[in-house]
């Protein structure tokens, strides 16, 4: 069970959107990585805070979650699954912290010396697929909410450091004059602070737009696997980097194919007379139904593999088989005429099994199939 955003920073429900930030505020500075180092407990409620503030800050994720609560994120766009990463939390502490880190600037200023790039941050969304969409590959479109520089908005070069992302100090101590170079304090070491930006902005000059990526998906991903989409996440301000679009593969299930690595398998349904006389019938596989032959006498448990109908492996590297297991079918009831046609096939000696080794047992097919 996850745990209650509000309870999470401490705030009650109705809390206003002042109360949410300054809780989250006194939270990131309690449990900062830099005030706990290797404490991974801080830690922890560090990310969860982060968390919590993400959404709640967010009039529309925080309306979503009121209404649904956790169940809000668990589909398309959402973080459900994924949680958020350090960089990610860095990255938003520009809307957050003036002074405490980094002055007036957004670098973010956590360790010193040199000049930052400043990236933004990765944004996360999950793309359902079919089985079909996994088999042959596709391209999805996918709207996003990233954020973008506002129109109008300018950055100059920051004054304290001309730029430069760092100040040296001179210090004079027993030992002598001592120069060290610590990250700018007023542009957090990015180099830059901002000028003028246009109402709507946020701190850093930027502003929430709806997007359309083309998202290119190769055949053979796998359930749970994320791609990455460089530069389709947020932007940074001034001449920064764009942080990167992750699409975490969500795989439906497929009706009557199941997918085990690039094999896949499907459960035929035979007659009796089928079975005994021979027939073809009609199967499903990722690219539409096919018609496959079944020899008479075949057993039940016989497993038919249908060579490269399976899965492209994501590796290139060829693909995978359809394995189709037979079923006879028995009925399981009988009119009259029909018990009297098979009474009389009980006393026939042709009728009793006689296994040959070509008859495997199901489950040496299965150490094959394995093998
Ligand atoms: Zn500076």
């Amino acid at each position: 069970m996850k745990e209650d955003f509000y309870d999470i920073l401490g705030v009650s429900k109705g809390a206003t959107a002042a109360e949410i930030k300054k809780a989250y505020r006194k939270m990131a500075l309690k449990y900062h990585p830099d005030k706990n180092p290797d404490d991974k407990e801080a830690e922890e409620k560090f990310k969860k805070a982060a968390e919590a503030y993400e959404v709640l800050s967010d009039a529309d994720k925080k309306a979503r979650y009121d209404q649904f609560g956790h169940q809000a994120f668990e589909g398309a766009g959402g973080f459900g699954g994924g949680g958020m990463n350090m960089d990610d939390i860095f990255s938003q502490f520009g809307d957050i912290f003036g002074g405490a880190f980094g002055g007036g600037g957004f670098g973010g200023g956590f360790g010193g010396g040199g000049r930052r790039v400043v990236k933004g941050s990765n944004l996360r969304i999950r793309v359902k697929l079919t089985l079909e969409d996994v088999a042959n590959g596709v391209e999805k479109k996918i709207k996003v909410k990233r954020k973008v520089q506002a129109e109008g908005v300018t950055y100059k070069t920051c004054s304290t450091c001309n730029g430069q992302g760092q100040v040296t100090r001179v210090t004079n101590t027993i030992l002598g004059r001592m120069q060290t170079a610590s990250a700018c304090p007023t542009c957090g070491g990015a180099g830059q602070s901002i000028d003028k930006r246009p109402d709507g902005s946020d701190a850093q000059g930027l502003i929430s737009k709806e997007e359309t990526v083309s998202v290119k998906i190769p055949a053979g991903v796998v359930d749970g696997m994320q791609l990455k989409v460089t530069g389709k996440g947020n932007s940074a301000p001034g001449n920064g980097i764009a942080g990167d679009l992750l699409v975490a593969i969500q795989e439906e299930n497929h009706e009557t194919l199941k997918r085990e690595g690039d094999n896949l398998h499907y459960d035929l349904y035979v007659s009796l007379p089928d079975a005994v006389l021979g027939s073809s019938m009609e199967i499903d596989t990722v690219s539409g139904k096919v018609r496959i032959k079944i020899e008479p006498g075949v057993q039940s448990g016989k497993i038919l593999r249908l060579r490269g109908k399976g899965i492209p492996s994501i590796n290139g590297y060829g693909k995978g088989d359809l394995l189709v297991h037979v079923n006879v079918w028995t009925p399981k009831t009988l009119n009259k005429k029909q018990k009297e046609f098979f009474e009389t096939m009980r006393e026939d000696e042709h009728f009793q099994p006689k296994p040959e080794s070509s008859d495997k047992s199901f489950f040496e097919k299965v150490k094959d199939m394995f093998s």
